[in-house]
């Protein structure tokens, strides 16, 4: 079948994966192979050398593409990794314009290696896309978002953005890793570039770290596989497929992280010891209805703040978890949970933290599949 014309939950299990042309191998085969045999120089169908490409790396990057409605996957080291290809598209002098409330790792590696690089960066609040405009000029060469925001969890419409930025010659490149591609698809939105830490929702297990790059456009394409094989920081096989056996099954994953998290965030918000649930499931979260129209559902993803809001107040609370694990990143199948300010934002400066409402007592919660009872259970003899 067409992998175009499956439906997604199709896609996550054949999308751009056929059975390995050797021995017809269901999985494709982890090849730990540097290099290939030559008859003649040229390579072997198309492989010659594993950083330029490796076939366990294209299965992995057919199947991202596929996922996206893409057109071209790329599979990196890392998600900073990837986020790092798409800035070396740039030169001295091009600003960007980023989401305010950014993965501390995307901030960092913005201000502390690309601004020394003569790249001009403006971090602003995108939850009223026409405002964004303003900081367009003749220099502008690509808008960074993220949605939901990480961690408060807000909406950037991105039909909109994307219409502004093609309307101004701009790139919109949209970190898709907190909502997955269950979730929203940007480039079916409008997007150029989609971006994932596949170490989150893709992969899935806690067990690899990885990026991807997707793209829709030939020409794009081509300049990113150049940087990824010019700079080197690819996919090793055995990562590529550890992200293929994750992605199987990411649609009844993400089913149940969205049921766990819708529980949880009503359960939490009706919790007496609870000041604020942020999650854009609820009816009066300030970006609700856009979340509805470009998502298909809310995810696992959420943060609260506990009555008393302190940093001491919230260390006690996740200290007291025991289904929850305290943890840095997300997406697994285990509940993680976390406090931004000196875990995913230590990187961004309090000040610049706090204006954002990233404030010290904040606590993230990624949601897993557990059995929701017993996450209710968990939460609610930590806030005793
Ligand atoms: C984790 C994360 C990244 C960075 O990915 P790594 O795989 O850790 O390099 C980027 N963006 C978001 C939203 C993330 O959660």
């Amino acid at each position: 079948m067409d992998s175009k014309k499956m439906r997604f939950n199709t896609k996550a299990i054949h999308g751009g994966q056929a059975p390995d042309e050797a021995y017809g191998a269901v999985m494709p085969p982890i090849y730990q192979t540097s290099t290939y045999a030559q008859t003649t120089p040229g390579g072997h169908k198309g492989y010659a050398y594993s950083r330029s490409a490796n076939p366990t790396r294209t299965a992995l990057e057919k199947a991202l593409a596929s996922l996206e409605n893409g057109t071209h996957g790329l599979a990196f080291s890392s998600g900073l990794a990837a986020v790092d290809a798409v800035l070396r598209l740039l030169s001295p002098g091009d600003e960007v314009i980023a989401t305010n409330d950014l993965y501390g790792g995307s901030y960092r590696l913005f201000t502390k290696v690309f601004e020394k690089y003569g790249i001009v960066f403006h971090f602003v609040d995108m939850t009223h896309v026409p405002e964004v405009g303003q900081y367009i000029n003749a220099k502008t060469r690509l808008v960074w978002v993220e949605s939901p925001t990480n961690p408060l969890m807000h909406i950037i419409d991105l039909r909109a953005m994307a219409q502004l930025c093609k309307s101004k010659g701009v790139l919109l490149a949209v970190d898709n890793t907190f909502a997955s591609p269950y979730l929203q698809r940007p480039l079916d939105l409008g997007a150029d570039i989609v971006m994932h830490s596949g170490t989150k929702y893709l992969g899935g297990h806690s067990d690899v770290v990885v990026g991807g790059l997707i793209v829709k456009d030939s020409a794009l394409a081509k300049e990113l596989y150049f940087i990824q094989n010019a700079v080197g920081a690819v996919c090793g096989p055995m990562d590529s497929f550890l992200t293929l056996r994750g992605i199987k099954t990411l649609h009844v994953r993400m089913q149940r992280h969205c049921e766990n998290g819708r529980a949880l965030a009503r359960f939490l918000r009706a919790h007496n010891k609870v000041e604020k649930v942020y999650w854009p499931g609820f009816e009066d979260h300030p970006n609700h209805k856009v979340a509805k129209e470009q998502m298909m559902d809310f995810g696992g993803m959420l943060s609260f703040l506990s009555k008393t809001g302190s940093y001491e107040s919230a260390k006690r609370i996740v200290e007291r978890l025991q289904v929850f694990t305290l943890a840095e990143s997300l997406g697994g199948v285990e509940s993680l949970a976390g406090y931004p300010a000196s875990m995913s934002h230590a990187g961004v400066p309090k000040e610049e933290r706090e204006k954002n409402g990233i404030v010290d007592g904040l606590i993230r919660l990624s949601v897993g599949i557990e059995d929701i009872n017993d996450l209710m259970a968990d939460l609610d003899q930590a806030l005793k």
